[in-house]
C-alpha cells in the first residue's frame, strides 16, 4: 500500500479523558460528535472508542451514518444533529435514533412513524439564538415546543443550540448563551421539562464552562486538535497521521520545469522524488509552492504542480534518500511534525477541512 491514514485510538480515549475531567466538576455528559466519518477518522472505530471511553451518546449529521453505526452494532444513543427530510422519518425511528428538530413537518413524519412502529420518536429541540443555520428562533421556542408536544408519540429528550463564534468573540456568544437560557426559564415557568440540554462545541468547551449544562457536544478536541491557538490548559494528542511513500526518483539539471503547468523550474541540481499523494487523496492542490512533507526526519518542499494521484518533492538535501521511503504528509517523524493546523493555514483554511478532504477510500489502519 503507497497511501494510508494512521489513526491512534488510544490517543482519541486519551483526548475523551481529557474533556471529561474538564467537564466532569459541572457533571455535564459527553456527546462524541463523530460525523463525516468521525472527522475521518473512520466513525465505527471512533464510535467504539468513544463508547468504551464512557461517553454518554453520538452525535453524526446524516441518517446513513446513524445506520451505519447500527448495523456496526453500535446500540449506544445516537442524535442526528442535521435535519432530516419527512420521509427519512422511518428510518430514524425504526433505529431508535434520535432527532434534531426544527420544524412540526418533521415532529409529525417522527410521531406517524413512532405510532406506526409502536414506539417512540425521540427528539432533541433545536433554537437558533444566533447562529441562524437551523433551529427554531428563541422568541418562537416556547410556543414550537408546545406544540410538538401536543404529538403523541415524540418524547422530547433534549434542547439545544449552537455557537457561531465561540472560539473568536465573547459578548456574541455570551448573547447567544443568554438567549437559550432565557427559553429554558420559560420552560421553566410553563412547567415543561427536557432533560437533555446542550449547547457546547469544542471551543465553549474550552472557554465557556456556563454553556456546559448537562451534556457536551465534542467534536474536533476529540480528534487531538484545538479550534483556536489557545489550548485551554488541555493536552491533547492528534490522533491522525496521513502517510505515503517514494515511488520513484530522478536527477535533474538546472533549468528544467516540472510537472503540470511547467510551474516550477529548478534552479539547481536536484533530487526529485514522486510521491504517492495526490488531490485525488485529498492532498490539496492549493499546496503548490507551499506544502512541505517529512522524510528521513527530515522536511521536504512540495515542487511543482500537484496532480491527481501523486506529487513532486525536492530531496536533494536528504541523505540516502531512496524509494520506498516513508512520507508524512499530516505527522509525526523523529521530531518533525506537520499538524493539520500547518496544513490548514497553507491552504487558508481550517485544519477540519483538512481532515474531511482526505479521500475515505484511503486505508484507515488502527493502532492502539
Ligand atoms: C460539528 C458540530 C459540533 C462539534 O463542533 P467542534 O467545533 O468540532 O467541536 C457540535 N455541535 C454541532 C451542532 C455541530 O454541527
Amino acid at each position: 500500500m503507497l497511501t494510508w491514514v494512521e489513526i491512534d485510538l488510544n490517543a482519541i480515549s486519551h483526548n475523551i479523558n481529557q474533556i471529561k475531567a474538564k467537564v466532569k466538576a459541572y457533571n455535564a455528559g459527553i456527546m462524541a460528535i463523530i460525523k463525516d466519518n468521525a472527522y475521518s477518522h473512520g466513525a465505527v472505530n471512533v464510535a467504539q472508542t468513544a463508547t468504551n471511553t464512557g461517553v454518554n451518546m453520538l452525535g453524526v449529521a446524516t441518517v446513513e451514518e446513524a445506520v451505519e453505526l447500527r448495523q456496526a452494532g453500535i446500540d449506544h444513543p445516537i442524535l442526528i444533529i442535521c435535519g432530516i427530510l419527512p420521509g427519512q422519518a422511518e428510518t430514524v425511528v425504526k433505529h431508535d435514533i434520535a432527532q434534531t428538530v426544527c420544524t412540526l413537518d418533521t415532529c409529525k413524519a417522527l410521531s406517524k412513524a413512532a405510532e406506526k412502529c409502536g414506539k417512540k420518536a425521540r427528539v432533541h429541540v433545536k433554537i437558533d439564538t444566533g447562529m441562524n443555520r437551523i433551529g427554531v428562533n428563541y422568541q418562537n421556542a416556547l410556543d414550537f415546543i408546545k406544540s410538538a408536544l401536543a404529538f403523541p408519540a415524540l418524547t422530547m429528550e433534549g434542547i439545544m443550540s449552537h455557537y457561531a463564534v465561540a472560539e473568536t468573540d465573547r459578548d456574541f456568544t455570551e448573547l447567544q448563551l443568554s438567549r437559550f437560557k432565557q427559553t429554558l426559564s420559560q420552560l421553566e415557568d410553563s412547567g415543561i421539562r427536557i432533560p437533555v440540554k446542550h449547547t457546547a462545541n469544542s471551543a465553549a468547551i474550552l472557554r465557556f464552562p456556563e454553556s456546559y449544562f448537562n451534556m457536551v457536544r465534542p467534536g474536533l478536541i476529540t480528534y487531538g486538535l484545538y479550534p483556536s491557538k489557545d489550548h485551554y490548559g488541555l493536552d491533547l494528542k492528534p490522533a491522525l497521521s496521513f502517510k505515503t511513500k517514494i515511488f520513484y526518483l530522478k536527477e535533474l539539471p538546472p533549468g528544467q520545469d516540472i510537472s503540470y503547468g511547467r510551474r516550477y523550474t529548478t534552479y539547481k541540481k536536484t533530487l526529485v522524488a514522486s510521491i504517492a499523494a495526490g488531490y485525488g487523496h485529498g492532498y490539496s492542490r492549493s499546496l503548490f509552492n507551499k506544502g512541505e512533507v517529512i522524510i528521513r526526519g527530515k522536511r521536504a518542499a512540495v515542487i511543482g504542480t500537484i496532480c491527481m494521484d501523486q506529487c513532486l518533492c525536492d530531496v536533494t538535501h536528504i541523505p540516502g534518500v531512496s524509494i520506498g521511503d516513508e512520507v508524512v504528509l499530516i505527522g509525526k517523524q523523529d521530531d518533525q511534525e506537520i499538524t493539520a493546523d500547518e496544513v490548514a493555514e497553507k491552504m487558508d483554511t481550517i485544519s477540519y477541512e483538512v481532515l474531511c478532504r482526505i479521500n475515505p477510500k484511503i486505508s484507515r489502519i488502527y493502532v492502539k
